[in-house]
């Protein structure tokens, strides 16, 4: 049974890009007969607020995106993430790390294991970190063809809980898609490059590897990820037929011009019925459509 999910972070209203991903995510589960969950990954308190969560969710309710299930919130899961840390640390594959900020940029996106063999006292002002050894992760993503990394050469020991004593997103990711029993992750193409990472921890933590579709990001006139980052303006929910119609072509899924006045749950039987998520493979980014922005009133 296909069991997808969204799985958006609560630092602000939905916008263009995460409606896309929202959109194409709930598409391919509902063509496959399959579950959709949302789950608010509000990992990150001093970034995120209880109402961008609720807002979240009615913009998703006025699409008519409707999910299966309880919400689930991953600031009520600590003790899973604890559990798992604990197993990856009986594996003998966890150090502390004290390394600051400065020290890190000095490295660049790879972490060179500086505080691997330091056998540093874990506290409050260290990170944990999880060792990849020479580890090899390629995995064939439905849009995206195959995709490989050598986790040591290309990422590092990565971090799976912070030196701010949060949990890190990579731990969270993985136990919350396997206790979901995730078969399915549809989501932006900036995840591309975790994704080994987190088929890394499915294998420690033995847990089934799902099947990955990472579907293009919407990038603005200067090329940037449209994302909270760049303030993308939030999408009004009063025009949720327009906004669906244009997420659809955005999509490339050529929704027939009769379709742009229907009601959303016309717009969505027809999305549903019509789906080819084989229209976004190979494409890793779009440009900002036309009301992505701001929708016309
Ligand atoms: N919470 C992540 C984000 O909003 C997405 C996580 C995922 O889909 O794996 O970027």
């Amino acid at each position: 049974m296909y069991r997808g999910r969204f799985a958006p972070s609560p630092t602000g209203p939905l916008h263009a890009g995460s409606i896309f991903a929202a959109l194409a995510s709930y598409l391919d589960a509902r063509a496959q007969h399959g579950v959709w969950l949302v789950r608010i990954e509000d990992l990150d308190p001093p970034r995120e607020s209880k109402e961008a969560a609720a807002d979240i969710l009615r913009t998703l309710e006025a699409l008519g995106l409707t999910w299966d299930e309880q919400v689930i919130y991953q600031s009520q899961r600590a003790a899973a993430y604890e559990e798992a840390l604990a197993r990856l640390d009986a594996r003998k594959l966890l150090y502390a790390c004290n390394c600051s900020r400065q020290k890190l940029s000095s490295a660049g996106t790879v972490y060179p294991g500086w505080c691997r063999d330091h056998h540093i006292v874990r506290g409050s002002a260290t990170a944990l970190r999880c060792q990849v050894g020479d580890a090899s992760i390629s995995f064939i993503d439905r849009l995206q063809g195959e995709y490989s990394q050598q986790l040591g050469r290309d990422i590092g020991d990565f971090i799976v809980h912070r030196r701010d004593g949060l949990f890190a997103y990579q731990l969270a990711v993985v136990v919350d898609d396997a206790w979901q029993g995730i078969t399915d992750v549809v989501r932006g193409i900036d995840l591309l490059d975790s994704t080994p990472r987190q088929i890394y921890l499915q294998g420690q933590l033995g847990y089934p590897v799902p099947r990955y579709a990472h579907v293009p990001i919407i990038i603005n006139a200067e090329g940037q990820k449209l994302g909270k980052q760049q303030y993308a303006r939030p999408i009004e929910r009063t025009q949720p037929g327009q906004v669906l119609f244009r997420t659809l072509q955005a999509l490339r899924q050529h929704p027939v011009a009769d379709l742009a006045t229907a009601s959303t749950d016309e717009m969505l039987a027809w999305a549903i019925a019509n789906w080819k998520p084989q229209n976004l493979a190979g494409i890793r980014d779009l440009p900002e459509f036309e009301g992505s922005a701001s929708p016309a009133v």
